[in-house]
């Protein structure tokens, strides 16, 4: 996943602001955070291995003065968690400097590293991304708008990218749209006031399309993964970056939007069944809104004779109280969350996986107790986390175990940015649903039909990246699944081995 966001504030510390706006994305990505604030004459970059809160405080963040940045927190898809894979990525290369936070995982890394001069050995870190920045500071043009024209083309996959030159911070959204990118205005009385800045707030403007009224003037201007970042900082979300587009903040005249590829959405479907958080907005749509639908479908497609509906905390929160308000079940919480301990899920090992379960999730004995329960979560992956939460509950006292899962069975790796695992590790990929049950011990299992999701987002189904569940990769993947998220560590990782 990794969570971005870009801030150009007028007046203000733009990068306490980024900072401030990462915080609602930690739920992206728990392995790095970082900010790289534009002051003018050149690029300053903050990063570490670690949350947010313990990245970006505010003795680290004080010192950044500018009116440009961008943030990200990171989640390996491609690369180790060392410190050197930590975004944002920085280059003062032959042409320009560069900063970049990305969202997504590109496809051919190797075949654009074949055009680096000097290869992997002109890199710092092992990412796809760090192949971009390097890329990015020695292609042609003028200045970085210029370097990404002339490079996008040549680049496959899916990327949101947040960048920042000495002076501007620049949107870019794959031509397919896979991870989602949404434009704000910051609120007009200043978020974090620069002390002794020059420029007073409000002097951006948005001569948004032709022929259309120009918004009125803002404080300035925001690029985040989620509306949620937004509202941490009280801006209003102007439209969602398009597939195919760059956007242009901090240049005299206002906001500049650049079409670079026709573009064709594939918005990856995953992040309205369980990525995002429930109260951004995609597409139009309110996803704890979309989620709880997702359970009222699951239970007509999948009912269950049971006295209590539970969801497995927090994620599968909205979609149990669907599932219960359509089948009248009465809706309880069976399991209170650790909210200390990290996604399991969002893990990158599975030992440390199967450790994180136990850590986070504990059973409310006297409300499962004797029970007959259904338990709606959002996925299953590889099948393990699920299984201990059935024994969990079984060991507090649970009289039977109904298992509902408000998405379809994952049966194909993802390469567009989320770690779902190699197909081999993948349960759907190698058992049955009845097999499936019988791995996780539950008393039934059933999972929500492609039509069933559909339904409860109300759009067609060619706006969405399904491939997870149907295989039909919106983008060719050309090389072997088994090295892809260590494609450039076939000679090894980094000396720091992750330690800075
Ligand atoms: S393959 Fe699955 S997880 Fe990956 S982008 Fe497509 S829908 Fe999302």
């Amino acid at each position: 996943m990794c969570g971005v966001v870009g801030v150009h504030a007028p007046g203000q510390e733009a990068g306490a602001i980024a900072a401030l706006g990462l915080f609602a994305l930690q739920h992206r990505g728990q392995e790095s955070a970082g900010v790289a604030v534009a002051h003018g004459d050149g690029v300053l970059v903050y990063k570490d291995l670690g949350l947010i809160a313990q990245v970006l405080d505010e003795r680290r963040i004080g010192p950044l003065h500018g009116e440009s940045a961008i943030a990200h927190c990171r989640y390996s898809t491609t690369g180790s968690t060392l410190w050197e894979n930590s975004q944002p990525t920085f280059r003062i290369g032959p042409r320009r400097t560069v900063a970049v936070g990305h969202n997504g995982n590109l496809v051919n890394t190797r075949e654009l590293l074949e055009g680096l001069p000097g290869g992997r050995s002109r890199l710092v870190g092992t990412t796809d991304t760090e192949v971009l920045t390097a890329l990015l500071a020695q292609e042609p043009g003028e200045d970085l708008v210029d370097a990404l024209l002339h490079l996008l083309p040549r680049v496959r996959g899916a990327y949101s990218l947040v960048l920042l030159d000495e002076k501007r911070v620049i949107g870019v959204r794959d031509p397919h749209g896979f991870r989602p990118l949404v434009l704000g205005r910051l609120p007009l009385e200043p978020v974090i006031a620069a002390s002794g800045g020059s420029d007073p707030a409000g002097t951006a403007r948005l001569p948004w399309a032709a022929g259309e009224e120009p918004p009125a003037m803002g404080g300035g201007w925001v690029l985040a993964s989620e509306s949620a970042a937004l509202d941490i900082l009280g801006a209003e979300v102007v439209r969602d970056v398009e597939p195919g587009e760059i956007v242009v903040l901090g240049e005299p005249g206002g906001p500049r939007s650049i079409r670079f590829a026709e573009g064709r959405e594939h918005l990856c479907v995953f992040e309205l069944i369980y990525f995002a958080r429930p109260d951004t907005y995609l597409l139009g749509r309110n996803l704890y809104e979309v989620r709880r639908r997702m359970g009222e479908a699951l239970a007509r497609e999948a009912p269950a004779d049971a006295d209590m509906v539970m969801p497995v905390p927090d994620t599968g929160a909205p979609a149990a109280a669907g599932y219960a308000e359509a089948s009248g079940i009465p809706y309880r919480e069976g399991m209170v969350k650790n909210r200390y301990a990290g996604r399991t899920f969002i893990q990158p090992s599975q030992a440390m996986r199967q450790r994180g379960v136990n850590m986070k999730l504990s059973p409310l004995r006297e409300e499962v107790r004797g029970r007959r329960l259904v338990v709606v979560d959002d996925s299953i992956v590889r099948g393990t986390t699920t299984r201990q939460i059935v024994s969990l509950l079984r060991r507090a006292g649970a009289a039977e175990v109904h298992v509902r899962i408000s998405a379809p069975p994952i049966y194909h790796p993802c390469f567009y940015g989320i770690d779902t695992a190699v197909e081999t590790e993948l349960i759907a990929a190698r058992m049955s649903v009845e097999e499936i049950r019988a791995f996780t011990g539950a008393d039934s299992l059933a999972y929500l039909s492609i039509g069933g999701v559909l339904s409860a987002i109300d759009l067609p189904r060619d706006r969405f990246c399904f491939a997870c569940f149907d295989g039909n990769y919106p983008v060719p993947v050309p090389y072997d699944v088994a090295s892809h998220k260590f494609v450039l560590e076939e000679d090894g990782v980094p000396a720091s081995g992750g330690a800075r």
